[in-house]
């Protein structure tokens, strides 16, 4: 499939790094205004990648210009030319698949497995899937002639930095707004990797424009009044304090934001592959996921089974260089985060909570966390409540199908959830109760571009991906 590329195990030698990098602004490689940088490092041995002009409000004001001016050719552009654009970058992206899987495992930390198998072909699949409707928009029922907003401002967080930006440029590009992006600041080669295939895909100077930077250059953009549509992913703070800003303006919002997903295992449910799927929603990413199943909601009767199985397969998960293809639990990838999840964890030890983590020995650099269970969790414990963001798991069990509602939806998120059941009735009528965006069934961590994507309550709002994407890019 077209969809699939997986090439050969990886050396980082089939990625040119080089020791610096500027902003992307008007088709061009620029430094920042005042000339500030910062360092950009690999969180599994903390050796220092490159160095990155960092974005101030200057360069904002650059960037913003150089999307607006862009925008009138293209938007006046007819779908079908914009879509070949898009093709084109879908195209390049799976020719420097390998390129960018290797260089995406350097910068975040997550095992290549996942960036070559995962990351990668989902990327070129949302711009295949965007490029498909550009020139059908009118198809869609938005109308004859349904208008583009204008300059999108887009921030984009770390767990999933080239699939992010996909996720947010390519309905985009294919709706004819343009945009300026800010990836997060410990995960910026991808997306200028990615600045350098719209020079190559030929893409009109300034329809995409690539700012990394802090927080305050994201707040610096979506704070431009020439700016119409704000797009944000990120933690649920930074989200309400985005959603304060553009309030009372005519920008367009979409957030998607933090979650504290529940897999629901029924006492029916085949355990190894549940377990499979259990692993797969929690570990995934080091549970850097915002839709992650980091609750696991048991049946009493078939919990300490599930435990037991649970550890032993914990037991066999092997952490270690990311490049390493039989790795599957990376790097965290801040020290900062690490700092988080150890803090949430050492909370849920105080709170009474009781600890177990899969005997693995950390590297001696960079940054690490065990695969770890919390079992004993009760509704009222932090561990049961907070988003940990990391590779911790909080067991907790249920007798009948609606305490698993109760518990389930007892959260101030509402992204992802997951049952497992031999019943077809029963996943039907437990989905329909759960607020939650998505919800798997006898599977989890599941992506198709074609499916749209958001949350409920703090989750955020507004939807990604489908022919629901797109109306967050179009006046209608
Ligand atoms: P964050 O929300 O601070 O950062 C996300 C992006 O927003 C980054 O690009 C950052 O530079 C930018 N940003 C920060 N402050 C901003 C502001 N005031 N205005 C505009 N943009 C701003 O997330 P983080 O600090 O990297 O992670 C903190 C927590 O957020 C994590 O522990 C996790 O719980 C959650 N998180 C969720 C997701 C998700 O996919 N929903 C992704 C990353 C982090």
């Amino acid at each position: 499939s077209i969809f699939e590329y997986a090439p050969a195990p990886e050396s980082r030698a089939v990625v040119d790094i080089a020791p610096s990098y500027g902003l992307f602004i008007d088709g061009e490689f620029t430094e920042a205004a005042d000339g500030q940088v910062f360092k950009t490092v690999s969180p599994a041995t903390e050796e220092v990648l490159s160095e990155v002009a960092r974005a101030g409000e200057a360069d904002v004001e650059r960037a913003v210009k150089a999307a607006r001016k862009a925008f009138v050719g293209w938007s006046a552009l007819p779908g079908a030319e914009r879509a070949k654009y898009l093709f084109r970058i879908a195209r390049i992206i799976q020719e420097r698949s390998r390129e960018l899987a290797v260089l995406e495992t350097l910068d975040n930390g997550k095992p290549i497995r996942e960036t070559r198998d995962a990351d990668l072909p989902l990327v070129a699949a949302h711009f295949f899937y965007y490029a498909g409707w550009a020139d059908k928009l009118s198809h869609a029922g938005y109308g004859t002639d349904p208008r583009p907003l204008g300059v999108a401002g887009q921030v984009i967080p770390w767990n999933f930095p080239l699939l992010m930006l996909a996720w947010k440029i390519a309905p985009a590009l294919a709706t004819g707004n343009t945009v300026v992006l800010k990836p997060a600041e410990t995960t910026p080669l991808s997306a200028l990797f990615f600045a350098d295939i719209c020079r190559q895909a030929g893409l009109p100077k300034g329809v995409v424009n690539i700012l990394p930077g802090y927080g305050d250059a994201g707040a610096a953009l979506v704070a431009h009044p020439d700016v119409n549509k704000v797009a944000f992913t990120g933690s649920t703070a930074v989200g309400k304090q985005i959603a304060r800003t553009v309030a009372g303006t005519d920008k367009k919002l979409t957030l998607e934001l933090g979650g504290k997903g529940a897999n629901i295992v029924f006492d029916d449910a085949p355990v190894d592959q549940a377990v499979e799927g259990i692993v797969t929603g929690i570990f995934f990413n080091q549970g850097q996921v915002c839709c992650a199943g980091s609750r696991l909601l048991v049946q009493e009767s078939v919990a300490d089974e599930l435990i037991a199985s649970l550890k032993r397969r914990l037991a066999t998960l092997r952490l270690g260089d990311p490049l390493d293809k039989n790795t599957d639990i990376g790097a965290i990838n801040s020290a900062e985060q690490l700092a988080r999840i150890t803090a949430l964890t050492e909370q849920g030890e105080q709170e009474g909570a009781e600890r177990w983590s899969a005997p693995c020995e950390l590297p001696s650099s960079g940054y690490w966390f065990a695969p770890t269970l919390f079992t004993g969790v009760t509704q009222a414990h932090t561990v049961a409540r907070d988003e940990i963001f990391g590779p911790v798991l909080s067991v907790l069990t249920f007798r009948t199908p609606d305490e698993a509602v109760a518990k389930a939806n007892n959260t101030q998120y509402g992204l992802s959830a997951g049952i497992w059941t031999e019943k077809g009735s029963r996943i039907l009528a437990v989905a329909n109760k759960l607020r939650a965006g998505v919800v798997w069934s006898n599977t989890f961590n599941k992506f198709d571009p074609a499916s749209p994507f958001g949350g409920y309550k703090e989750s955020g709002f507004g939807r990604e991906g489908g022919r629901h994407g797109l109306e967050a890019y179009l006046d209608v």
